[in-house]
């Protein structure tokens, strides 16, 4: 208790004529990060003490040397010597990163860059051989784009990574502000931060920032938070270390304040003990008037929630329904295995490139039998096989999420005890063995059918 007093006493004031004054009241004016005057943020919300800062950074980077992950990616920026590889390194974990979990990425992490261990090797490969490595890791765009640029590093960039988080973002089609600054920080030490989930949930609870966090707003004071936080000597280790925090102490529904690092940076946490953000008189909770860094009116601090009333979104959208009719056709190999048609999805869309089982995609409201004969004359297009309806057996409904879509595949089989001719302008089509279409560009849906 006495340590967080003393902390929180050192945070939040600047001095002035001998009197703690709370910077939010001293002066509205600034200086904005985009060059016009802005009035600062909130002192609530704020890092303004260096001496504050200098201690974060501090307990920050020791707990990251004590407990951080043993990560491939890790490893390899840490100890490679060449930039350019150091950079393709970390660039490609930052694109597998996103929206997938680290004991998932680990795997295919190994598996590519053993494939393609530069960029050059990269720039060489095709679409084809990048969809079937990337096969179940979801958001297939993340792998074509990331080949796309590797080709504009290799052909028009001779091969150099740009040396910027600037320029990473400016040149490299894909790259975003975050990876930007995740690839600059961590591969050549420029002080930039960087901010993605975990460091939007970390931020929000240390300075009670309960506006929607997906608002321009806030993420824009985020960015700035992020970029003053960075430490200056280790920026890509205090990246790595702000996230990894979020990843595994500062979670989304249980944090472990007890063991956290920066319990005594942590205004969320001082709300949930005092009441207030810290225990110093002088500064108070904005309140919910007009603050646009504080929860909204309509949702003020939930006691029963602590620090989880940060950070807040706004509700998301509903995903878009959708039902699709898919066939599995089977018939005989020439080794007597059975063997399963595929057809390969357009190169551009959802999926695209990717091989499944013919599909059609069906009206919601279409009935059992209709759905049946659509099917039917589809595979009958296809495949120039006299296909009917009554052929076709249903299997079941599968459903699969995707980020926007909420899926149901309509499941039938047919198999075929004869030889079916492919009429080959429709779209690429092959049979596969059941081992054959593991190994193949299939999405996670499709393995799920
Ligand atoms: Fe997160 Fe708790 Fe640490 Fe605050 S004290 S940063 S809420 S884990």
């Amino acid at each position: 208790m006495s340590q967080l007093r003393a902390a929180a006493a050192a945070g939040g004031l600047r001095r002035s004529s001998g009197r703690a004054v709370p910077a939010a009241r001293r002066s509205r004016k600034g200086a904005s990060p985009r060059g016009g005057t802005a009035a600062p943020p909130p002192t609530p919300h704020v890092f303004s003490d260096p001496a504050e800062i200098g201690a974060l950074r501090r307990n920050l980077l020791a707990w990251y040397d004590r407990c951080k992950r043993d990560l491939p990616w890790r490893t390899l920026a840490a100890t490679e010597p060449d930039a350019d590889r150091r950079a393709y390194a970390v660039w490609v974990s930052e694109i597998m990163l996103q929206q997938t979990q680290v004991a998932t990425v680990v795997d295919y992490y190994n598996r590519w860059m053993q494939k393609w261990p530069t960029l050059q090797a990269l720039a060489q490969a095709s679409l084809e051989e990048v969809n079937e490595l990337w096969a179940g890791l979801g958001y297939y765009s993340r792998g074509k784009r990331l080949q796309e640029a590797a080709k504009k590093v290799v052909f028009e960039l001779a091969g150099r990574m740009p040396r910027t988080a600037e320029d990473l973002q400016k040149l490299l089609p894909g790259v975003g502000r975050y990876t930007a600054g995740a690839i600059a920080s961590i591969s050549y030490g420029q002080a930039t931060g960087v901010v993605d989930g975990n460091v939007i949930r970390v931020l929000c609870r240390l300075r009670c920032i309960g506006a929607d966090s997906s608002s321009p707003a806030v993420i824009d004071q985020l960015w700035d938070m992020a970029n003053a936080l960075v430490d200056r000597s280790r920026p890509g280790d205090f990246n790595q270390a702000l996230m990894e925090l979020g990843a595994t102490v500062c979670v989304p529904k249980a944090p472990l304040c007890r063991e956290c690092p920066v319990k005594q940076h942590c205004r969320a946490r001082c709300r949930k003990l005092f009441g207030k953000p810290t225990p110093v008189p002088d500064v108070e909770d904005c309140g919910v008037g007009g603050c646009p860094l504080c929860p909204p009116a309509t949702e003020p601090w939930d006691s029963s929630l602590g620090v989880t009333n940060f950070p807040r979104k706004a509700a998301k959208k509903q995903p878009r329904v959708a039902r699709s009719a898919t066939c599995v056709l089977e018939r005989r190999g020439c080794h007597g295995a059975p063997e399963y048609l595929i057809v390969q999805r357009p190169s551009s869309g959802l999926l695209a490139g990717l091989w499944e089982f013919p599909s059609l995609p069906l009206d919601q409201d279409l009935q059992e039998e209709k759905q049946r004969e659509a099917l039917a004359d589809h595979l009958r297009a296809w495949t120039g096989w006299p296909v009917v309806a009554g052929g076709l057996r249903f299997v079941g409904e599968v459903v699969h999420i995707f980020s926007h879509i909420h899926q149901t595949y309509v499941v039938y089989s047919l198999p075929l005890d004869g030889d079916v001719t492919l009429d080959t302008a429709l779209s690429p089509s092959r049979w596969v063995t059941e081992e054959e279409f593991h190994a193949s560009a299939v999405s996670t849906a499709m393995k799920k059918v």
